[in-house]
């Protein structure tokens, strides 16, 4: 469904179209489970969250608004 390729540990996001390294919005639809800690008057706080599944559904530029111009590159000083 996602056109967006995941970052990786020698990867990073790039825009095709201007080049922004840095900013993005990121449209994640995800499945947790949360542990819900309420205290005395009902006031819940999350204290856990673990991910059981995460898919990315599109990312925009924060520069250019560009949806899904999204193309991976080699961080820097990563062995290529
Ligand atoms: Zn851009």
């Amino acid at each position: 469904m996602t056109t967006v390729p995941s970052p990786t540990a020698d990867t990073r996001w790039r825009c095709t179209l201007c080049g922004n390294l840095t900013r993005f919005d990121v449209t994640r639809s995800s499945k947790v489970v949360e542990y819900v800690h309420l205290d005395l008057a009902g006031e819940p706080k999350v204290e856990e969250r673990e991910v059981l599944s995460e898919t990315i559904e599109s990312v925009r530029c924060r520069w250019c608004n560009a949806v899904d111009k999204i193309e991976l590159v080699d961080r820097p000083g990563a062995d290529s």
